[in-house]
């Protein structure tokens, strides 16, 4: 088969899933994928596009022919003028960050991690936090795919503007993705202020709080009274001479912060945790001790993203903003009456009204609650009791991470759900796309 390389067991991120299909392709260019498509269609098998692997939900794994996009990668064209740039789709948000620097702009909100594609992170959602700042879906303004049938689509905000909707959240049932072109603004930078304080005290304001940041997260570790609240305004663009002061600790310091204190400390709570889980609630009240405030500016994308040396899973939820407060009360209430011993803070976060058709944030305001627990940590128990409170505040999953909803009771949440199905069938009526997870998800 075309641009078929050693097909080995794939594994993601998060090692919650593995798979092994029966052929590995990793085309070069568009010529290849379509190729790929052909020869899957002829021999009558599916096609799993990956991108780095990142999503904790079976979106990937097939026993078919998984497309690794690791070779679409790098900078397609730039109007620096129109802010705009096109990249091959598994470009990852990291390298994207970099060649955006080049040419003076930035995205103007980023998830926080940039090991994952363009095109892998558009598939489910992914978000940042910020009530006046577009997830990463909503920061697309043209796609191209390629399509079983030998085709290439594209689609903008004014050609085929349905399906550029469908595309912003697209599960890789569409086509596979080739190109992405994103809106852009100026290179900007970040002033950071991260705090502790009472969780209760926050919560009973965390709506003011969301609505008065450029960009307000939280996390709170179980077991503690305590919050880390994390405020990034964005900065005027002064010169260098302007800013400088408003940096109080270097980078390097902070870096050092981030390795020892934030990520060392959690994995070692983790690993110990592992071992002697009566000690799991002693520890999390050491760690979120040990976390300081702390006040900093850095480039937009450096201050955004973090790297990630602690692999864990996850589950999170899109919430009514109005529904986030009370969801977060009933699921700390929880954890503390039925004493689940999470090594991961909870992680609160906030986004506008999407387009996207499948975005979790379509149509509303939204309160992001996102669960993690170390790997070799037992979850299942916790995330399904969380589930049943999430979905009791007409919570609507991330597509990425784990949860247990299928097609039957997530259809009537996303009030374009037709609409996406139709353009899924008009693009791969054969399903050459689908895996048993999207199947299951999206009812087909
Ligand atoms: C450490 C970490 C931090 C994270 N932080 C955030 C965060 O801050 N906010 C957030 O919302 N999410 C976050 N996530 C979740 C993550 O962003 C999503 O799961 C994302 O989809 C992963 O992208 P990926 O490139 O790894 O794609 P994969 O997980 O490999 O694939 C995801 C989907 O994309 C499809 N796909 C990939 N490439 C293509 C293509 N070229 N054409 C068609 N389909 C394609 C796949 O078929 C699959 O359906 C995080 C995950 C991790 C592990």
């Amino acid at each position: 088969m075309t641009a078929q390389v050693r097909s080995t067991a794939w594994h993601s991120w998060g090692g919650n899933l593995t798979a092994r299909p029966s052929v590995t392709v990793r085309p070069d260019d568009s010529d290849q994928v379509l190729h790929v498509l052909e020869e899957a269609v002829a021999a009558g098998k599916s096609v799993r596009p990956s991108g780095s692997g990142h999503s904790w939900s079976p979106l990937v794994p097939t026993d078919g022919v998984r497309l690794d996009t690791s070779a679409l990668t790098g900078l397609a064209s730039v109007d620096e003028d129109r802010q705009q740039v096109t990249v091959f789709a598994g470009t990852t948000v990291h390298q994207l960050n970099l060649i955006l620097e080049e040419h003076g702009l930035a995205l103007a909100n980023l998830p926080d991690c940039a090991h994952m594609t363009v095109a892998g992170a558009i598939a489910t959602g992914t978000h940042g936090t910020g009530l006046g700042q577009p997830s990463l879906g909503d920061q697309v303004i043209g796609v191209s795919l390629a399509t079983p049938s030998g085709d290439v689509v594209t689609c903008s905000e004014t050609h085929r503007s349905e399906l550029l909707r469908a595309a912003r959240v697209h599960l890789g049932v569409l086509g596979v993705v080739l190109t992405v072109t994103l809106r852009c603004v100026s290179a900007f930078r970040l002033h950071c202020a991260e705090f502790r304080e009472p969780v209760a005290g926050l919560v009973d304001s965390l709506q003011e709080r969301m609505s008065g940041a450029d960009h307000f997260e939280f996390s709170w570790v179980p077991g503690t009274s305590v919050a880390h609240t994390r405020i990034m305004s964005r900065l005027h663009r002064l010169s260098a001479t302007y800013t400088r002061p408003a940096s109080p600790i270097s980078r390097a310091l902070r870096r050092t912060d981030d390795a020892v204190l934030r990520t060392s400390l959690s994995a070692g709570l983790g690993r110990v945790g592992a071992l002697m889980p009566r000690a799991v609630g002693g520890l999390n009240k050491i760690g979120s001790m040990a976390v300081s405030s702390r006040r900093y500016t850095d480039i937009s994308y450096r201050a955004f993203t973090a790297s990630r040396p602690v692999h864990y899973v996850a589950s999170e939820h899109a919430l009514p903003l109005e529904a986030t407060a009370p969801a977060f009360r009933e699921l700390k209430a929880l954890v503390e009456r039925d004493g689940y011993e999470l090594t991961f803070p909870m992680h609160v976060r906030c986004s506008p009204p999407e387009q996207g058709y499948l975005s979790p944030a379509a149509g509303r305001y939204t309160g992001w609650i996102n669960l993690r627990q170390y790997g070799k940590r037992p979850h299942k128990t916790f995330f399904r009791a969380a589930e049943e409170i999430f979905v009791a505040h007409g919570g609507r999953p991330h597509w990425g991470t784990l949860h247990t909803r299928t097609a039957e009771d997530l259809a009537s949440s996303y009030p374009h759900w037709d609409e996406f199905l139709a353009l899924r069938a008009e693009l791969d009526p054969d399903g050459v796309l689908l895996g048993e997870h999207t199947r299951e998800v999206l009812g087909v």
